[in-house]
């Protein structure tokens, strides 16, 4: 594995944002392109994760703004997979949709 900054995003839905860029939506699991599974081991094509290789992982993150818009949740074994689990996220964010 190549040694990257960070590592893409996979999605359990997705969005077109007003450039025409799909963006990840709902679920959300860090990914390293050229893999089949996510960092915490589900299996993209068994998951039916959707791949964004053009988003990076930290851009799904609420205090990011960016991709993050349409997120629903984090995947909390993919956090601790990449030490990315600190700021933000004693909120009670990753509770599951919390608007109608
Ligand atoms: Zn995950």
């Amino acid at each position: 594995m190549p040694a990257r900054g960070e590592p893409s995003v996979a999605a359990s839905g997705e969005w077109v944002d007003d450039t025409g860029v799909r963006m990840p939506a709902g679920e959300v699991h860090a990914w390293w392109p050229g893999t089949n599974q996510t960092l915490c081991g589900l299996a993209l094509s068994r998951s039916q994760l959707r791949r964004f290789h053009h988003v990076s992982w930290p851009e799904t993150f609420p205090e990011s703004g960016g991709a993050a818009e349409e997120v629903r949740q984090v995947c909390r074994r993919c956090q601790g997979a990449t030490g990315r689990s600190s700021r933000g996220w004693s909120r009670g964010w990753t509770r599951t949709s919390p608007r109608p």
